[in-house]
């Protein structure tokens, strides 16, 4: 069910807030924490409503809630509170540097400089090397006295099974449609209700994929792709590729913006390969734009059923790999080839 009043400007996960106030209720704080679910679905934003709760100096835990308005709960929102400690990967790293591990668990064995909590929040928890996981386990196991550690990570597949093992896994859903039009209406990027709806459905539960979406360079682009995926003749992948990697850098000069777009890219295509597999079951595809449903006709009726799953996952595979921060031109390029080779019915 909806809560009207978002939990400390939560929205949409109302059970994993139950779920918690549960849990303190009796008395068993867990002091680590794993969090796992899609990205963009406000894990963060989560865990810094958390930490805020447990910071806050008008609230008691029991409530679990922050007042908003304390010197404490200003602080942690302006990301300079003395208690709350944050690790994320930087933009050009592969791994979570192992001296910031240490670091956190050195910072936790003092005492609060509030007296109340340390909480220390770390992102990117998959990118944690088996080296900086290792130096993480101790604290894991046993944190000191009045320390909470929140990991964050798409799923707990991805971590080693001792990181996992010694926290509690705490698990978020995709956003319902309705609380994602919600959250673009209160963000102010959707010009009304039903444009907000027809974003919300685009991200599958994201916010950060409807907000990519929700670009409008992104939506020609996708358009040019997948008449080129869908034309009889094939097309030419080295061309393709260059094409790709011009669209990805016009997203800016950041290398985590290119990848991002390059991304919802992936994300677009996976989708439209499984819309030709609606439509090889006879079913109508549920795609964004309806002239995407000629394209998906065309190649319905000319490739295997298994040839467009290995297209699909090919997509998924390069988002993979874009994740893991490899050579992006390279992985373009992979891409694009074999796109064209598996598209053309070739083996
Ligand atoms: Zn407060």
């Amino acid at each position: 069910m909806r809560c009207d009043v978002p939990w400390s400007g939560v929205r949409g996960h109302d059970r994993v807030v139950a779920e918690l106030r549960r849990v303190v209720a009796g008395g068993r704080l867990p002091h680590a924490m794993l969090f796992v679910g899609p990205e963009g679905v406000g894990k963060r934003r989560f865990a810094q409503a958390l930490a805020q709760a447990l910071l806050c100096g008008r609230s008691s835990l029991a409530r679990l809630e922050s007042c908003g308005a304390c010197d404490d709960c200003r602080q942690v929102e302006a990301g300079v509170h003395p208690d709350l400690l944050r690790v994320a990967r930087g933009a050009s790293q592969h791994e979570l540097p192992i001296q910031a591990i240490r670091d956190v668990c050195h910072e936790l064995t003092l005492k609060p400089m509030r007296g109340g909590w340390r909480v220390a929040i770390v992102e990117d928890a998959e990118s944690l090397s088996e080296e900086a996981a290792n130096a993480f386990l101790k604290t894991l196991e046993e944190p000191p006295a009045g320390s909470v550690v929140i990991l964050i990570g798409v799923t707990a597949e991805q971590l080693l099974e001792t990181v996992v093992s010694r926290c509690r896994v705490v698990r978020f859903e995709p956003l319902a449609d309705e609380e994602l039009a919600a959250i673009l209406l209160d963000l102010g990027v959707a010009e009304d209700l039903e444009q907000a709806v027809q974003w919300a459905r685009r991200g599958e539960g994201s916010v950060t994929r409807a907000l990519g979406l929700a670009d409008p360079a992104l939506d020609r682009f996708r358009r040019t792709m997948v008449e080129r995926l869908a034309s009889e003749g094939g097309f030419d992948a080295g061309k393709m590729a260059q094409e790709v990697e011009t669209f990805a850098r016009e997203a800016g000069k950041e290398s985590a913006a290119q990848r991002d777009r390059v991304r919802l890219l992936a994300g677009e295509l996976a989708r439209f390969y499984r819309g030709v597999l609606w439509q090889s079951a006879g079913l109508e595809p549920p795609c964004p734009d309806p002239s995407d449903r000629e394209a998906a006709k065309r190649l319905a009726a000319r490739l295997e059923t298994d040839r467009v799953v290995e297209l699909a996952e090919r997509c998924l595979e390069a988002d993979y790999h874009v994740v893991r921060r490899a050579n992006l031109g390279l992985v373009i390029e992979a891409w694009m080839a074999d796109l064209a080779r598996l598209g053309s019915g070739s083996t």
